[in-house]
């Protein structure tokens, strides 16, 4: 006699199971049984339904199943200038007439963020780095989004009014301010919910942090054990004024103060020397490429060199378009441009915004793949989508023609946050309109007349 089906609560059936394991295995017909936060079969549908008696059911026989996607730099706040800065200057931060940073206020960055969330969860970024200044706000966002969440504040010493006129002002009681607010924030978040916010250390930049105060970072890290995240070689005018302040360039200042090693995601690592990047790589820095980000401000990371010399690459979004399908695009296309015709494959790509993220996120082996045992964070795309077809390998298709509006379903922590493209733990509507009311007044504030704040005549 067959032994009686055994319990799950949730049986994601049938449809094309890519694993992204180290073998690559796919299912044509395959299942994902899901108890609590971790995934307990990865198998064949035909297996799975007489083997398990699930609480709740997905039918994805129309869907491509698959790992979600881990997205290692944004400022989800930052919606706020899409569609603005990108055709002004390098970096909001360092703009005037922008909303943003201390224009910005607690309610309204959070107001902002659930914006930021909804658009990373519809596009698969299941885990998600994401830090600004009221860094508290977007810790709450998340934590209310289900996303699997890293959060962090945004340490500096710089009077950032002054910074937008071009003036670096240092002083330290931003940076003690600062500071203790981001610690606040490891305090008040790391392991919520089962562990699935945790919380980093996020010291802006080399440029907008005094040596001192990178220091103070290194030493509180050291203590308490956070990683840390933070900008590098992101603008020549941030290389000019380390080098001008402490006669270094800025990969050497962090590695000096201890901020240069495998505990430390760094976004950008544009303006890299050759003497850096074999630095950058032999520290095993994670690095956060931002591939459409740097070919918008018009230099693109050395990323094939960073990876030869030892960085880990990781996959980010940087805010703008949430859509890690079009980075992992974006970042092969240009990969082979430096390359001269030969670089990264589909494959890479894919694992740069999966596993390799997972790694630098010292979640290697838990996310970023689909397995038993591993936290069950799936997506599923619309297999009958006109861009999906034909199905012939199956993981190449997702880099060369996916896109996030693809996903239909998003499951983290064994939780089902959308279906069917609908959210389950929010109204969408209420999130877009309360953004967009907020980005109309802040807009407004700062000189501009926002479209939606005039009548026709
Ligand atoms: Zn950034």
């Amino acid at each position: 006699m067959a032994d009686a089906p055994q319990p799950c609560d949730l049986l994601v059936d049938g449809g094309i199971v890519l694993t992204l394991d180290a073998a690559d295995h796919i299912f044509v017909d395959g299942a994902v049984a899901i108890a609590g936060d971790r995934i307990v079969a990865v198998e064949t549908g035909a297996t799975a339904r007489a083997r398990f008696a699930p609480r709740e059911r997905i039918d994805a026989r129309r869907r491509i199943v698959m790992p979600g996607l881990v997205n290692t730099h944004n400022h989800t706040p930052l919606v706020i200038t899409r569609g603005m800065v990108e055709d002004m200057s390098f970096a909001p931060m360092y703009t005037p007439g922008v909303p943003q940073g201390h224009r910005i206020g607690a309610e309204e960055a959070y107001l902002l963020a659930r914006l930021g969330v909804w658009d990373l969860l519809r596009t698969g970024s299941t885990t998600v780095v994401d830090y600004y200044r009221h860094g508290a706000s977007c810790a709450r966002a998340m934590a209310e989004s289900g996303l699997r969440a890293f959060v962090g504040g945004r340490i500096h010493d710089t009077d950032l009014a002054a910074l937008t006129r071009g003036e670096y002002r240092y002083d330290p009681k931003i940076g003690e301010a600062t500071l203790r607010e981001n610690l606040d924030i490891v305090a008040r978040w790391h392991g919520h919910d089962g562990g699935r916010l945790r919380a980093f250390l996020a010291p802006h930049a080399p440029d907008t942090c005094s040596r001192d105060l990178l220091r103070e970072v290194a030493n509180a890290a050291e203590r308490r054990g956070p990683p840390v995240h933070t900008h590098l070689a992101q603008s020549p005018d941030e290389a000019a004024q380390v080098l001008r302040r402490d006669g270094r360039r800025p990969s050497e200042v962090l590695d000096e103060v201890g901020l240069l090693g495998p505990h430390v995601v760094a976004g950008h690592c544009i303006y890299l020397e050759p003497e850096e990047i074999a630095r950058v790589g032999s520290a095993r820095l994670s690095v956060a490429h931002v591939p459409i980000g740097n070919a918008s401000s018009g230099m693109m990371a050395p990323i094939r060199q960073l990876e030869e010399a030892g960085a880990l690459i990781t996959l980010a979004t940087d805010t703008k378009s949430h859509d890690l399908f079009e980075a992992m695009r974006a970042a092969l296309a240009i990969n082979r441009v430096q390359g001269g015709g030969r670089g990264l494959g589909a494959r890479a790509a894919l694992r740069w915004a999966t596993a390799n993220g997972a790694a630098a996120l010292g979640l290697a082996g838990e996310v970023g793949a689909l397995g038993v045992g591993m936290k069950a964070d799936v997506i599923l795309l619309d297999a009958d989508a006109p861009n999906l077809r034909p199905v012939v390998d199956g993981i190449s298709l997702l880099v060369h023609a996916g896109v996030g509006a693809n996903v239909c379903d998003v499951i983290v922590d064994g939780r089902v946050l959308m279906r069917d493209r609908r959210p389950t733990r929010f109204d969408p509507d209420e999130v877009v309109a309360s953004a967009q009311a907020v980005a109309t007044r802040l807009w407004a504030q700062s000189g501009w007349s926002p479209i939606l704040a005039r009548s026709d005549s």
